[in-house]
């Protein structure tokens, strides 16, 4: 064990404690938090390596304490950028509020939010994964089924069985096929408009001196978050619905769109150009006997509040401390029970409300509705407490608060 290994079609191995189908960030948060305590892992990825597909580049302060537990947050905060402060614009009028997240200093040891590539993450929980000896990612295996019995689980791949392990988590994304074998709805909605994301290789705040590392900016036809990340901005742009995927990404198309942003007309060097749909979604229920399901594999948001990765993190670290609990004998098979039910509200009543309130806000079309949403962040960035509930609240420390988060900082869960 401990290497990465490209194995299409090798025979079962002997079973393990956790199956895991899906290498992405969820999916290897959850096997370095189990293999790290000498719990047996496999993870089965279909790729032949690891995604180097822009995604997620924020990390919110709790799930950097999770990083810390796992012993990973020093070589995040190495190769990530500090973001201390946010701010919210308007296109028309500029600076609206800015919130400044080194006040919540006296919360977290991470009073910021982390700039790190997705890829970059999942680079080092492979490297770490890499030298723990309970753990094998195996890369280039494709699950298609996943069965659940009263003493095991087996995991099923196109030449038939290929692992039986003690619990399964199923972190294999959006189009989850587990989560589809099960024959679980994944309930909710399409936004209307999709989001035309650009890397931008050139020092934007040279040409935009006032904006920050994280700006969202709001205009009915067309709302904004421009994101410094360690070597990049990425540009990220709303696209109604009437502008087809194929004139969104064409050149004409971008350059108009960055010479607004900028106000002139520059030729930007633009790295990539992506076109993403945003969907709401939750699946109707996280746990099928020994199946867990965790990250997009359970629910996906809106991109806006950066708040999709860090909570599929949270799903996975959580599950693991229970699992741990579960594997060792310390409780009973219930706590998954309450995970799932924890974890979907955290989906519902948490990340979706959030989110969408805040891609809502910047797309408002009423011009009312949108000076009203300007005016209540304009006086809450500068009202001290309700600014600190505010930053708690986008920094997602008020919801692992309020679903128990397992803690976190080393003397907690994982000891
Ligand atoms: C444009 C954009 C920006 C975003 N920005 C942010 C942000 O700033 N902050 C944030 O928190 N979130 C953000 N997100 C969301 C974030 O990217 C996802 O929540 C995250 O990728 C979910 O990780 P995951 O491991 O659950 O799923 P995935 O990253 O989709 O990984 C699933 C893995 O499972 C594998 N797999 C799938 N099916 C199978 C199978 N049958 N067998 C074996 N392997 C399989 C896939 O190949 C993949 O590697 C953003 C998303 C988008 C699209």
């Amino acid at each position: 064990m401990g290497r990465p290994v490209n194995a299409a079609q090798q025979p079962p191995r002997p079973p393990v404690d956790v199956a895991i189908v899906g290498g992405g960030p969820v999916g290897l948060t959850a096997a370095l938090a189990l293999a790290r305590r000498g719990v047996t892992v496999r993870v089965f990825e279909r790729l032949m390596q690891p995604s180097v597909e822009w995604r997620a580049s924020t990390f919110h302060s709790p799930t950097l304490e999770i990083a810390l537990e796992l012993g990973i947050a020093g070589e995040m905060l190495r190769q990530g950028l500090i973001a201390p402060k946010a701010q919210y614009r308007s296109r028309t009028d500029g600076l609206i509020a800015e919130f400044d997240l080194s006040g919540l200093s006296s919360e977290t040891p991470y009073p910021f939010r982390l700039q790190l590539e997705q890829y970059k993450y999942v680079d080092i929980l492979n490297e770490r994964l890499a030298r723990t000896p309970t753990a094998e990612v195996r890369y280039g295996v494709e699950v298609e089924r996943v069965d659940t019995f009263d003493t095991h689980a087996e995991v099923h791949g196109a030449d038939g069985l290929i692992q039986k392990a003690s619990w399964v988590i199923a972190a294999d994304g959006a189009r989850s096929t587990v989560r589809k074998c099960l024959g679980l709805s994944f309930d909710g909605s399409t936004y209307e408009h999709r989001y035309l994301v650009l890397s931008l290789e050139y020092p934007l705040e040279e040409l935009l001196p006032d904006i920050c590392e994280v700006n969202y900016i709001s205009d009915p036809k067309e709302h904004l978050l421009l994101l410094r990340i360690p070597d990049l901005w990425r540009v990220v742009i709303s696209i109604p619905p009437g502008v087809s995927d194929e004139e969104a990404t064409s050149a004409p198309f971008i350059r108009k769109r960055l010479t607004l942003i900028v106000g002139t007309s520059l030729e930007l060097p633009v790295k990539e150009a992506k076109i993403y749909a945003v969907h709401e979604r939750v699946a109707e229920r996280l746990r099928v006997g020994r199946i867990l399901l965790a990250g997009d594999a359970a629910h996906i948001n809106s991109p806006m509040g950066g708040m999709g990765l860090n909570s599929g993190i949270h799903d996975a670290y959580d599950a693991a401390v229970q699992l741990l609990g579960v594997i060792r004998g310390e409780q009973d098979a219930s706590c998954l029970d309450a995970w799932a039910e924890r974890r979907r509200a955290v989906a519902l009543e948490e990340i979706q409300r959030l989110t969408r309130e805040t891609t809502q806000a910047l797309a408002q079309k009423n011009p009312v509705k949108a000076e009203s949403y300007q005016r209540m962040m304009a006086e809450t960035a500068a009202e001290p407490e309700r600014a600190r509930q505010w930053m708690l609240d986008a920094s997602m420390i008020s919801n692992v608060r309020r679903h128990r988060l397992p803690p976190r900082t080393g003397r907690w869960a994982l000891g």
